[in-house]
């Protein structure tokens, strides 16, 4: 099912690049700027089960994409300067913002070299669980099980499912169908519920996950000091704030704000939503987010910035630099907003 999606997405980049559609769509979807979101970016790895790696893009992907930016003459800008600019309503250049969600150490040592050699700057966002080395990655670990179970029970519904998981194909397949199932359980409490049980049952140990990919707050300390490094946070435990009793949600924003300001002695004015979509992040988490002191949030819903987005500052768009889909012809669909109008059906400003 997600390989159809995948195709049918790389059909529309692929026929958008084609049909000179983006070129059309420019003037009215490129907005003045673009905030372009990662995860991973690291070289890729052998083997055919990578469920995740729509979260990755290869250095020179990354670097692609700038190159294609400077060649636009696009100013490529911090998250301050985004907030500055749209306070201003400064649009005489259009701008670019590369942010990098929970904090991963390929960030550093691989996303970080390329955008020096632009001299260009990144916003990197930090659930501060895993600095700390405590937090789960539960799609990681997930991810684990399924490469090591030939087949796996769970509880969905309530009814004992087997899934089986001997081939590629079929880890693909029931890595798609309990990653949709625990996303949709009704609290996060279910979701880790859920993982760890199955952690245990195939002698999977989730509590390293952390720790094996993310910055501790030592590796932090030392690369928030680069001059192109800005640190955002991502909330605590990187749970859907939306699932979230109110006061949980804002003891999340406020406290991992503080914690991050506390271990890392700068101030931390920029958040990104865990998972930032619409079942994660709404009305109440951009009010939340104000209420907490960020100047901006942003969410994962598909976008470019518009003169209008001054108003949603804690509700901002992203365009997503996706690993399934790292061919430099799709730059200038994503460049012109063609790509992002297409996902949000034709709307400039999705914050409701
Ligand atoms: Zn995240």
């Amino acid at each position: 099912m997600k390989l159809l999606r995948n195709t049918v997405i790389r059909a529309g980049l692929e026929a958008l690049y084609f049909s000179g559609a983006h070129y059309l769509l420019r003037p009215i979807f490129a907005g003045v700027g673009a905030i372009f979101m990662l995860h991973h970016v690291r070289p890729s790895r052998e083997g055919e089960f990578q469920p995740n790696y729509h979260l990755e893009v290869e250095p020179e992907f990354l670097r692609a994409m700038l190159a294609h930016l400077r060649s636009l003459d696009v100013d490529i800008v911090t998250m301050d300067e985004v907030h500055q600019r749209l306070s201003e309503r400064n649009f005489e250049r259009r701008f670019a913002c590369f942010t990098l969600d929970d904090g991963y150490r390929d960030n550093r040592d691989f996303a970080l070299p390329v955008m020096r050699e632009f001299d260009a700057p990144l916003t990197v966002y930090v659930a501060s669980d895993f600095a700390e080395g405590t937090g789960k990655l539960w799609w990681v670990a997930l991810e684990t099980v399924i490469a090591k179970a030939s087949s796996i029970e769970v509880p969905i519904g309530g009814i004992a499912t087997h899934l089986d998981t001997s081939t590629p194909a079929a880890k693909q397949a029931a890595f798609d169908r309990l990653h949709d199932w625990l996303r949709a359980l009704p609290s996060e409490h279910d979701l880790q519920r859920e993982v760890s049980a199955l952690c245990t049952q195939h002698d999977v140990d989730q509590t390293s996950t952390a720790r094996d990919l993310c910055m501790s707050w030592d590796e932090l300390k030392a690369f928030a000091a680069d001059p192109l490094v800005t640190i955002g946070a991502h909330t605590i435990t990187h749970c859907n704030l939306a699932k979230q009793p109110e006061a949980t949600a804002a003891f999340e924003l406020a406290t991992s704000r503080a914690r991050i300001e506390d271990a890392l002695q700068r101030p931390v004015l920029h958040l990104a939503y865990p998972y930032g979509d619409r079942i994660a992040a709404g009305q109440r988490e951009f009010k939340l987010a104000k209420m907490a002191g960020f100047k901006t949030a942003v969410t994962t819903r598909p976008g470019m910035v518009f003169p209008e987005s001054a108003d949603h500052m804690t509700a901002l768009q992203r365009v997503s630099l996706n690993g399934n889909y790292q061919d430099a012809r799709i730059l200038p669909v994503l460049t012109s907003g063609a790509a992002t109008a297409v996902w949000n059906g034709f709307r400039r400003i999705d914050a409701a």
